[in-house]
């Protein structure tokens, strides 16, 4: 390939610029902060290069420093991908933009490090988490964009199918229940929680959260936050009596503190005609069931009466509309996929940008296929939910105050009408909304 002419701009310099600014309470010594940085000459690569990875809608940026120079990787719809490279001296420079803002220590390249700062683009706010940490061969730095504002408002955003969203929401405004809410580690269940308590009725009902001093949650209008540990001097149990005292109609548990405040607020559920909802994270609805049990025992008894919807999800990439691409399903395809003939004309899959050399027209000249605006050619825009939601009839009330055994209480879910992940997967392949590809990837490697 023909080296690129010097004169050829870098992405840095073309994209939208962000701006970057520290988060410093004291207004002077953010403006000193501030000063010191844009007087660098890595301020205007720190500032292209955070724009040009918001503008791509990266949510991560990783850098890689060797000693030559500095690769860029950004986090897209869930995949890495590599973003555009910097030489070593302009990554260095930037670095130590970025540094200044989240004040940390420029000149230390070996220590862990990790601070933050704001970073806007246009109207959009984020707090940018900066994590550096020396390497062999020189500094790895991560960098994570966290928006100000939860992009999705509402469980049809999710892309929960309107059904559904019906049934979870008669489930969310009962009392005398427990409604969990839960997906794997790290797979967008924070978005998913604050949707679901956006979905339920705050202002009919009395809201009061139960959260970690030192781990604050995200501001939902009309849940009231209560804090433990930390200088409270209280623990959840504690504090959970305190509550109790003012008698709300719903304990929401970001996180379950302890088996002690997890039976006392589920006693509230099964005796007060309160409703506690909670998050908690495993692969599968039926799977939190059999956990939350084992992990809790004594809870086990007010948890299987109560126990009104379990919520599960897992983020698939959405399908482009501009480029997705038709294809006819083989009568033994749809019946692999347990979708019955007739059902279902057409299946998606994502564009693939064909090699350059079949790229030719019908007299074999070649003819450069130009990459879609939409999606630039990746065949996916953003993200979509795909939820299971599982509603514990009789039977599985009873076994699971018998077995914690996966197998079995699947098989009896099933029995009971129950349709797990994978056929909501399916489901959403049926609808054109994701690829089989997809589904297949999203859940080859479960990792709560
Ligand atoms: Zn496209």
């Amino acid at each position: 390939m023909a080296k690129k002419p010097p004169t050829e701009l870098q992405p840095w310099q073309t994209a939208p610029q962000a701006t970057l600014t520290p988060l410093v309470s004291d207004p002077s010594q953010q403006q000193a902060v501030l000063i010191l940085a844009r007087q660098g000459t890595g301020h205007p690569v720190a500032i292209g290069q955070i724009g040009h990875a918001i503008t791509a809608r990266a949510i991560q940026v990783m850098l890689d420093y060797n000693a030559s120079a500095c690769a860029v990787r950004y986090m897209i719809d869930g995949q890495w991908e590599p973003g555009p490279e910097l030489t070593r001296e302009l990554g260095d420079a930037m670095l130590l933009t970025l540094k200044q803002l989240c004040q940390l220590n420029p000149a230390d390249r070996r220590s862990a490090q990790n601070g933050k700062c704001q970073a806007k683009l246009g109207k959009d706010k984020y707090v940018m988490t900066l994590k550096s940490q020396g390497t062999a061969q020189g500094e790895r730095v991560l960098i994570r964009m966290d928006p100000e504002k939860i992009p999705f408002q509402r469980l049809e955003d999710l892309g929960m199918r309107d059904t559904m969203i019906e049934q979870f929401r008669e489930a969310l405004n009962s009392e005398n229940s427990c409604v969990l809410v839960g997906s794997p580690r790290g797979a967008g269940l924070t978005a998913t929680w604050i949707v679901t308590l956006n979905a339920a009725d705050r202002l009919i009902r009395d809201f009061q959260s139960v959260e970690l001093e030192d781990e604050p949650e995200l501001e939902v209008i009309n849940v009231n936050a209560n804090f433990y540990g930390g200088s409270t001097g209280l623990n959840a149990s504690q504090l959970l009596h305190k509550m109790i005292l003012k008698e709300p109609d719903v304990f929401v548990l970001p996180s379950i503190p302890d088996e002690a405040s997890w039976v006392t607020a589920l006693e509230q559920a099964a005796e007060k005609e309160k409703q506690v909802i909670a998050r908690y994270p495993a692969n599968t609805a039926i799977e939190a069931c059999a956990r939350i049990v084992a992990q809790y025992p004594k809870g086990a008894k007010h948890f299987a009466a109560t126990v009104k919807a379990v919520l599960n999800q897992r983020l698939v990439r959405r399908l482009c509309e501009d480029c997705k691409q038709g294809f006819q399903p083989t009568p033994q395809l749809l019946q692999k996929l347990g979708i019955p003939a007739g059902r279902v004309t057409t299946l998606y899959q994502q564009f693939v940008m064909p090699p350059i050399e079949q790229q030719v027209d019908a007299k074999g000249k070649p003819a450069p296929i130009p990459p879609c605006a939409k999606c630039q050619a990746r065949g996916y825009l953003g993200r979509l939910g795909i939820f299971e939601l599982f509603k514990p009839g009789p039977k599985f009330r009873a076994a699971l105050l018998k077995t914690t055994d996966l197998a079995e209480l699947n098989k009896i879910a099933q029995a009971e009408g129950h349709r797990g992940l994978q056929s909501e997967a399916i489901l959403a392949v049926a609808r054109g909304l994701t690829t089989l590809d997809e589904i297949k990837r999203a859940f080859a490697k479960p990792s709560a």
